[in-house]
């Protein structure tokens, strides 16, 4: 996808802070973190969002959530930490290229839904 923000970042036309590259999968921090671990791991195949997942998207998605557990332990949220993915208008979705936030740090974070 030739528009699409973190396609570039998988090129590397558009610079990043990754903390992680493979041939599936890349992590980067967030460029406005809300706490202090956060990091977001996507598939570098183009997937807009997890409403489009398809069979033949499991194996890139499995690889997402190994490498995002890995880089969570790694990254300093040995204690735990929240996996978060907003889907489309209602789940407040910025950008369309598929991709999980790890948010954590030492503190345990406020509760999880407010209404
Ligand atoms: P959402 O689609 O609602 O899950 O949010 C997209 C997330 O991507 C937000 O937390 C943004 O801060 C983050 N973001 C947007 N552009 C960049 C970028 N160039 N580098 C790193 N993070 C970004
Ligand atoms: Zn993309």
């Amino acid at each position: 996808m030739t528009d699409c923000i973190f396609c570039k970042i998988v090129r590397g036309e558009i610079p990043a802070k990754k903390i992680h590259e493979d041939d599936d999968v890349v992590a980067f921090h967030d460029i406005h973190p809300i706490a202090p671990v956060h990091f977001l791991v996507i598939p570098k195949m183009h997937i807009p969002s997890m409403a489009d997942l398809q069979p033949e998207h499991e194996a890139a998605i499995g690889k997402v959530m190994v490498v995002a557990g890995k880089l969570a332990r790694e990254q300093g949220c040995a204690d735990g930490f929240r996996t978060i993915i907003n889907t489309g208008r209602v789940g407040r979705q910025e950008v369309y290229h598929l991709h999980v936030h790890i948010v954590g740090g030492p503190e345990v974070l406020p509760p999880m839904l407010k209404y």
